[in-house]
């Protein structure tokens, strides 16, 4: 189980989630002016004559440029996709560690195809090399689920993209995390175990 206890819960200018840092990370974004602490946490760090506090929650003074997003502030991205996809191979319906997976276009560029929610999945390296730029009715391939753009919000991938369900959460960080978002992402997460073909 993740220990959210010595991490950083970092937030946008906007106070929305941004990332979650390790405890040196964070303090060291605090005392270099570029964040402020919100929360403190209990831990502290000491040299011979001073003793410094360790930040739990920090607000970011600038907050990167944001990309493009839609409406509801969701940006279509790699990282996003492989969430929304929950790591799975949309070919073989095997679950892979980031170096091993790929974005394919169901239909290949060279034919129209756009690269958005609808035409993007999540493939293997080994199952996008095999179908190269057929399509999937060249294949014979039927997928399970028809790709769309997510049904939820940037919270809910926020808690996806950490694990939040699998760890125990600080409480103070309560505050700044949608509950809705969290039960949301736990369902999708136990659902992913039980569909074994994305
Ligand atoms: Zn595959």
């Amino acid at each position: 189980m993740a220990n959210f206890a010595r991490q950083i819960l970092v937030l946008d200018s906007h106070y929305q989630p941004a990332r979650i840092l390790s405890l040196q990370a964070g303090f060291v974004l605090t005392y270099s002016g570029r964040a402020t602490s919100l929360v403190d946490s209990p831990h502290t760090i000491r040299s011979v004559t001073s003793t410094w506090t360790i930040p739990w929650i920090i607000r970011l003074h600038n907050s990167p440029p944001k990309r493009a997003r839609d409406r509801d502030g969701l940006r279509f991205s790699r990282q996003n996709v492989y969430l929304r996809d929950g790591h799975t191979c949309a070919y073989c319906g095997n679950k892979f560690g980031l170096s091993h997976l790929t974005l394919d276009h169901l239909v290949p560029i060279a034919l129209g195809g756009k690269t958005n929610w609808n035409n993007i999945v999540t493939a293997c390296k080994n199952c996008n090399s095999r179908k190269g730029s057929k399509t999937i009715e060249e294949l014979g391939v039927r997928l399970s689920r028809v790709p769309q753009r997510p049904q939820y919000g940037p919270a809910v991938l926020f808690a996806l993209r950490y694990n939040l369900h699998r760890g125990k959460i600080p409480t103070p960080w309560l505050s700044f995390l949608d509950p809705r978002s969290l039960a949301r992402a736990k369902e999708l997460k136990l659902s992913e175990r039980t569909v074994a073909k994305w």
